[in-house]
């Protein structure tokens, strides 16, 4: 069976965010940028699928700016065999991206594609779900655990107040939430080996997908500043400020 991976280039994790003056989205220029956490556990489940023997292989697959590139070797460093890149320079929405995937999807019939829960650049958590739509594939969202056996895929699910097990039938989706597993990191033999693994570049016209957006961002802003504590002298002070001044947020 083979395995399909979206991986996305986003802000790294780690970075503090700057809203750009103008308000018309976040600086990315001159920012570290990383695989989307998610789309690492998607990555180490995929490549432990294949470790199993369950898996023949694993594809990468990253849609964007050449730059994306380096995402895709990040996920062969980590154990994926080959890379498909499509490139563009215009912005992509969930639904685009769904397009997109669903073309490629179609050109290598995978059996299991296994995407993040959501981006944490645009936190959408949308193209798994519009993928699944697109193709009538079965869906398994927020996966805390995985586990195939035959033609069956069972996907437990962290939902409010528990877990939830479904059962799906091959081919499918699957989306990753932050339990699944703990990402590896890449050694540096297989960073090194990884820079032989084929990626193949690819256009959003080669697939016939229109990428243009459908929504328009009206506006970003930065979370309104946390204003300084106060200091009490008395426990009558707290208790009259808690009632004059402390609000619900
Ligand atoms: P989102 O719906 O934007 O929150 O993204 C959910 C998941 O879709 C991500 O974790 C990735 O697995 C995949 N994805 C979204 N955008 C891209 C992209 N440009 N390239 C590759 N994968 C993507």
């Amino acid at each position: 069976m083979k395995l399909l991976v979206p991986v996305k280039r986003v802000v790294d994790y780690n970075v503090k965010v700057r809203v750009r003056a103008d308000g018309s989205g976040v600086e990315t220029a001159g920012v570290k940028m990383s695989m989307n956490p998610f789309d690492e556990i998607a990555v180490e489940e995929a490549v432990r699928l294949k470790e199993k023997g369950i898996a023949s292989e694993v594809i990468a697959v990253s849609l964007g700016v050449a730059a994306c590139g380096e995402t895709i070797r990040t996920a062969l460093a980590m154990g994926a065999d080959r890379g498909i890149l499509v490139e563009t320079d215009a912005e992509l929405q969930p639904l685009a991206v769904a397009k997109l995937l669903r073309a490629i999807a179609e050109r290598e019939q995978p059996g299991l594609i296994i995407l993040g829960k959501q981006a944490i650049d645009d936190d959408m958590n949308a193209t798994g779900q519009m993928l699944a739509a697109l193709l009538g594939w079965p869906q398994g969202t927020f996966a805390s655990k995985l586990e195939i056996a035959g033609e069956t895929i069972a996907v437990t699910r962290e939902i409010d107040g528990g877990l939830e097990t479904v059962s799906l039938s091959r081919p499918a989706i699957v989306t990753t939430d932050l339990r699944l597993n703990e990402p590896r990191y890449a050694s540096l033999p297989n960073i090194m080996k990884a820079r032989k693994k084929p990626i193949e570049t690819l256009t959003p016209a080669a697939l016939g997908v229109d990428p243009a957006p459908r929504l328009a961002l009206v506006k970003v802003v930065e979370p309104a500043k946390r204003q300084a504590g106060k200091k009490v002298g008395s426990v009558a002070e707290l208790v009259a400020k808690l009632k004059t001044e402390a609000k619900v947020i």
